[in-house]
């Protein structure tokens, strides 16, 4: 019996599981986590389906014996035994791979360090209004695998946004020969896992905890051209051509270049490579900033290569509600304006936040930096917008520095995230004027004093409702 082996009892994993039992496949489900910790009813349903159990680490007899590898995205690949896994030439391929290599229908595949939550939402919502079966999700969401036999044979579109990490488990070249070859064994339909339309919105420092350096980053993010086909699109935000080139990366697609359109214009034009362009008016569209434009473009370029209709496009630009935490208004006291920009987590959407509220702001920022380089704060244009900073958690330090320029506060007394939350928000309406925005738009991850960035805008909105 073919085995597969299943690594992280995470969301993807557990759906990675889930399918090998459809597919009647042996399989085991591994993770570093000792069986006390995983949850009863995940050990109960092993039990059940027959599916064994390796906990408390990664047993190379039973993993490096499969057919297959499914590791979790969080598992960073030069684990040692994903480095022995290589070694021995077994087929790795993450959750989201193998659910693309199985969809049926059409897909498009959105990736970027930022905006890809934003961007595969209007796609979504574009193609569902004008009646086209569509799935949009992906990265936190369902896993896509988990969608993929409820679709059948059907043509509904897969909409997903993808993670670097997940990238780096679609496989490329010679691996992905074999892993095509594993997989058809398992699962006769099984194709190359490509998309018909990517999108790479853009390309900034992100996550260099676990890449070797900024290159190794922008080559994970090139995979998703990688295993395209020559006729299939590909839509890329200008500066990330100019960053891919810069990385010896080129690409052998039909290509869109994002131009990126004027803040202040009321409108967006497409222009179609083969002549031929269409106009739509962004008047009543909420994102706010340049950098929502462009995911907007990007959105209503791939929607309308699989056949949104125009009129359905414009009337999602004029309903579309940007998803929460992302320059979300909380409230107005006192003529400043409260906004909640927790999903920043890197610089370059701290940036765009700055750069989209129009007038000055009192930032509040901090967080885990994850190896950034913060250098991008003390420029004229920024200087010329933030007032004064508030700043919390484990990069303060760094951040001081590079905010020299300005006045700061820093929070970093006794409380849990939301206390200091509550601190740092009474310090921000302190230094802030009438007229000023104070702008949750951290620049760092949320795991020093949150579970996550959801918690913190919580506790930026429960601060401001208490002032
Ligand atoms: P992702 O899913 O890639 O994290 P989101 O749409 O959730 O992207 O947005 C994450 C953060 O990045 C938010 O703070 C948002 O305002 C900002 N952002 C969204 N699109 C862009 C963009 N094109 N350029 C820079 N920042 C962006």
């Amino acid at each position: 019996m073919s085995r597969i082996a299943v690594l992280g009892i995470g969301k993807s994993g557990l759906s990675a599981a889930k399918w090998a039992v459809t597919h009647g496949l042996e399989c085991v489900l591994s993770d570093v986590l000792p069986l006390k910790k995983w949850p009863e009813e995940l050990v109960s349903w092993c039990e059940l389906h027959g599916v064994s159990i390796d906990a408390g680490g990664h047993s190379s007899e039973k993993i490096l014996s499969s057919q297959l590898i499914v590791p979790s995205p969080g598992i960073p690949l030069d684990t040692p035994i994903l480095r022995a896994a290589k070694r021995e030439k077994i087929p790795i391929c993450g959750e989201l791979a193998l659910a693309v290599g199985l969809w049926p229908g059409p897909k498009i595949g959105i990736t970027g360090t930022n905006g890809k939550t934003t961007c595969t939402n209007l796609v979504g919502e574009m193609l569902k209004r004008s009646g086209r079966p569509t799935f949009a999700g992906g990265n936190l969401g369902t896993p896509v695998l988990e969608k993929v036999h409820e679709v059948g044979e059907e043509e509904t579109i897969l909409v997903v946004e993808v993670s670097s990490f997940q990238l780096d488990l679609f496989p490329l070249g010679p691996d992905m020969k074999r892993t095509v070859e594993a997989v058809k064994r398992l699962v006769p339909s099984f194709r190359p896992p490509a998309f018909d339309v990517s999108i790479l919105l853009n390309i900034s420092q992100d996550h260099l905890e676990r890449y070797k350096d900024f290159g190794e980053y922008v080559k994970s993010k090139a995979r998703i051209f990688r295993t395209q086909s020559m006729g299939s699109w590909g839509i890329i935000g200008r500066d990330a051509i100019n960053t891919l080139k810069e990385h010896g990366v080129s690409l052998r697609l039909r290509q869109i270049a994002l131009e990126t359109p004027d803040g202040g214009e009321k409108v967006v034009v497409l222009k179609w490579p083969e002549g031929g362009s269409e106009t739509y008016d962004t008047s009543r569209f909420k994102p706010m900033g340049r950098h929502n434009r462009e995911n907007l473009m990007a959105a209503l370029y791939a929607a309308r290569l699989l056949g949104a209709r125009q009129s359905a496009c414009q009337e999602v630009i004029n309903g579309f509600s940007p998803p929460g935490h992302r320059l979300e208004l909380v409230a107005e006291k006192s003529g400043i304006r409260f906004i909640d920009d927790s999903k920043a987590t890197n610089l370059h959407a701290t940036l765009a936040a700055i750069e989209a509220i129009g007038g000055t702001c009192v930032l509040i920022c901090g967080g885990q930096a994850k190896g950034q380089d913060f250098s991008p704060l003390n420029t004229p244009q920024v200087r010329e917008r933030v007032r004064g900073a508030v700043i919390m958690g484990e990069a303060s330090g760094e951040l001081s520095s590079h905010l020299g320029w300005t006045q700061q506060v820093a929070i970093n007394g006794d409380g849990d995230g939301w206390e200091k939350m509550h601190q740092a928000v009474k310090a921000a309406f302190e230094m802030a004027r009438s007229g000023d925005v104070v702008l949750l738009s951290p620049a760092c991850a949320s795991f020093d004093l949150f579970s996550g960035y959801g918690d913190r805008g919580d506790a930026f909105r429960a601060a401001v409702e208490r002032l």
